[in-house]
């Protein structure tokens, strides 16, 4: 007995003694080596606690943790990488949280809730814009009592500038909920308003917000709602107010500068302080993979910064990429995220024209999709695409197909519900999967696999993540409720 356990302890010694001295072999590798380089970066990263002169969040529209990981891996592919090891402006950032986006009264948020949590503090109702939960949705005269003030109005009057940009109309959920309260986000124009509702309209509010100087400069969408149903706009559309009223002309009056297109917004001095309206489309601005005569989120982005940097005391300026939600309700991966990596690319324009001594940065979203990702896919497997298998003796993806059990194969990126579904009307809601190619698959126009049959895909209830630089920026981190991140903008922007 003695003599065999010896043996053993010798065995045992001996298979371990290799590593003894501290020796890897591993620290001659790549991946330790980055990691290395990273862990050192993290350690000299310091919290700043200064005064935030300006703060930015930039929200993308319904992009998730997973609608966020296909953007980065297409962008990182368009770039020549294998996809999955790319980073994004955003996820450069140091501080990083999960957020918990649920509406007061919906698992499953909506963005007027999730666009009021994150610009005045609470969280309340789905629908519902600038008002707190006591209000019901769509009762016009529960909203003098239930306004809360967004982070716009707070900061306008500590002598700030506030710019809003949108891909989406102006009046959409998102960017109205930076300056406007309203008993239902459908409330665009006064032909929405109930038979006796006291509350303005949303465009109504965005024009009074410009001319009492709560918001400077607005670019985006939504022209419709702000002329007469009788009126035609530059581009032949018709309006959709019932009162008469020409909002634009109204601004114009009150001395904003009005801009419809690439061109007359490239002609901007945006050294003039005069507020500028953008108005570049009837209703949405257009996805960026069909963009033509209109300026990019980040050309926006851009224009907004310069002409807000003209004030001393600061700037708050709240971003939108509205359409990255509407290409996931398409249940349509590829403008997803070509729609993704426009709005990565206004981080990053964002990050250029500021210093992170004085302007805290938030890059975030108001929910995720129900959105979902197959398997296994081999290394750098078209994320737009089919799921290929994986090589065992190489790197890059393998050139058969997964299948499922009825032996076809499936693309990457599916959705648990939408206008792609499986089940066929035709055939009394019986699953029916065709054949399908990597070439169908990334066809810009593709609707993705679903499950359920929706003629709109739904948002999701998961977190979305928090990217932060800049003041404060250390103080999201964590797992936390979406309301919270309006309180830190506003304890940067007030910190001693
Ligand atoms: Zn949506």
């Amino acid at each position: 007995m003695k003599k065999s356990f010896l043996t053993f302890a010798a065995v045992l010694m001996s298979s371990t003694v290799a590593f003894a001295d501290g020796h890897m072999p591993q620290k001659s590798n790549e991946w330790y080596k980055n990691a290395q380089t990273a862990l050192k970066e993290r350690m000299a990263v310091q919290p700043i606690t200064k005064r935030a002169k300006n703060v930015i969040i930039l929200i993308a529209d319904g992009n998730g943790v997973g609608t966020n990981y296909a953007t980065r891996v297409y962008q990182g592919q368009t770039m020549g990488k294998l996809g999955e090891e790319h980073v994004l402006a955003h996820e450069n950032f140091p501080h990083l949280g999960l957020v918990k986006t649920y509406n007061v009264n919906a698992q499953t948020p909506d963005s007027a809730g999730t666009g009021t949590a994150m610009h005045s503090g609470v969280k309340t109702k789905a629908g519902v814009i600038g008002v707190d939960e006591s209000l019901n949705r769509g009762d016009c005269s529960q909203v003098e009592g239930a306004k809360v003030a967004t982070i716009a109005e707070l900061l306008t009057k500590q002598g700030k500038s506030v710019g809003v940009i949108s891909t989406a109309r102006l009046t959409h959920a998102t960017p109205a909920s930076a300056y406007a309260h309203s008993a239902d986000r459908n409330f665009e124009d006064n032909s929405k308003l109930p038979e006796g509702c006291t509350q303005k309209d949303i465009a109504t509010q965005l024009m009074d917000a410009m001319k009492a100087g709560t918001v400077d400069v607005a670019f985006g969408g939504g022209r419709r709602h702000f002329i007469p149903k009788a009126m035609k706009d530059q581009e032949g559309k018709s309006g959709k107010r019932t009162d008469d009223k020409n909002l634009i002309k109204e601004l114009e009056a009150a001395g904003a500068r009005y801009v419809w297109n690439e061109e007359s917004f490239k002609a901007l001095d945006l050294k003039s302080d005069k507020p500028i309206i953008g108005l570049f489309e009837s209703s949405h601005m257009k996805y960026e993979h069909d963009r033509a005569g209109e300026p990019s989120l980040a050309q926006m982005t851009e224009a907004a910064i310069k002409a807000l940097q003209g004030n001393e005391k600061g700037f708050f300026l709240s971003i939108e990429a509205g359409r990255v939600d509407h290409a996931n309700h398409d249940g349509n991966a590829h403008r997803v995220v070509t729609d993704g990596i426009a709005f990565a690319q206004a981080v990053a324009k964002a990050a250029d024209l500021t210093s992170p001594e004085d302007t805290l940065i938030i890059v975030t979203a108001d929910h995720e999709h129900a959105i979902a990702f197959n398997g296994y896919c081999g290394r750098g497997n078209p994320i737009t695409g089919i799921c290929m298998g994986i090589d065992k003796n190489g790197v890059k993806y393998s050139d058969k197909p997964q299948t499922g059990k009825d032996g076809k194969p499936y693309t990457v990126i599916g959705y648990l519900n939408g206008a792609g579904s499986v089940l066929r009307e035709d055939m009394n809601w019986v699953g029916a999967r065709g054949d399908i190619t990597m070439e169908q698959a990334t066809d810009p126009d593709y609707t993705q696999q679903a499950l359920i049959p929706r003629s709109s895909e739904t948002h999701s209830g998961e977190d979305v993540a928090v990217y932060a630089r800049g003041p404060w920026a250390h103080l999201l981190n964590g797992t936390i409720e979406q309301n919270y991140i309006f309180n830190v903008m506003m304890h940067a922007a007030n910190a001693k």
